[in-house]
């Protein structure tokens, strides 16, 4: 057979055994030398992930969003925090010791607080960390050294912006972080989890609501991530729709431990 008939009839049975975020998930493992690490449960854990927690946005904005998810405890199994350490070069978060202060609390009732980049700098088409290793290098530095001046534990876990790092940044990453958590999966030291992120709240935008995302959380296994944004998230219908979908997974879990 030629080969480029034949690279087509590989891809189409590829595309026709594994989805498309499979797909994604085998190139990132294969091109990275990582391990594919599914968990198993059913219905499956909830993973939050609050971005952009900023105190340019304010205490309050955080708590109206920390409320939702206290109310919740039985339905949520990790929710992390990605602070950004010094937000547009302007806020760095050691002049705002209410807001650490309020992350301290958080971290001290179970919360974990990653990092989200460092300025959350450029945009799309220029992520923060799309850049070479010794950049990366230096733009974690810069964090982790604002996270001690606020009082904050050493991240863990880190999101670079727009979920997006080079490839040498992103080994990097795995180095440093126990999470390095992207858009279609979340990479430890030597694996990736192969799952995506899932958003419905996103300022007044309509992104599919409550019953795609319980349509989303019965169909997935081993870990669903709900990401919300600060800012975007608090609108009181977002935030209904936060506290209805963590309901509705806290039923789920309850009928599950009956079973
Ligand atoms: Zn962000």
């Amino acid at each position: 057979m030629r080969l480029l008939p034949a690279l087509f009839l590989l891809l189409l049975t590829a595309l026709l055994v594994l989805s498309w975020h499979g797909l994604a998930v085998l190139y990132h493992t294969e091109t990275q030398g990582l391990r594919r690490m599914d968990v198993k449960a059913s219905p499956p854990m909830l993973w939050i992930e609050v971005h952009d927690v900023s105190p340019a946005y304010g205490t309050a904005e955080l708590e109206e969003i920390t409320g939702v998810i206290d109310r919740h405890g039985k339905a949520v199994d990790r929710v992390v925090l990605f602070v950004i350490p010094n937000h547009a070069g302007a806020t760095p978060l050691s002049s705002y010791p209410g807001f650490a202060r309020e992350l301290k609390d958080l971290a001290g009732r179970g919360y974990i607080i990653g990092m989200h980049g460092y300025e959350h700098s450029g945009d799309l088409r220029t992520p923060e960390f799309m850049v070479n290793r010794s950049r990366a290098i230096e733009l974690v530095e810069k964090g982790v050294e604002e996270f001690r001046r606020a009082g904050l534990p050493e991240p863990t876990c880190f999101a670079p912006p727009s979920w997006r790092a080079s490839e040498e940044a992103a080994r990097y990453l795995r180095s440093v972080f126990q999470h390095t958590y992207y858009l279609l999966y979340i990479d430890t030291g030597n694996a990736t989890l192969p799952y995506r992120s899932h958003e419905y709240t996103w300022y007044r935008l309509n992104m599919g609501g409550l019953r795609a995302a319980e349509r989303d959380y019965d169909s997935s296994k081993g870990i669903f991530r709900l990401t919300v944004h600060m800012e975007a998230v608090n609108t009181e219908e977002n935030l209904l729709f936060l506290d209805r979908f963590l309901s509705y997974v806290e039923g789920r879990k309850d009928e599950a431990a009956q079973r």
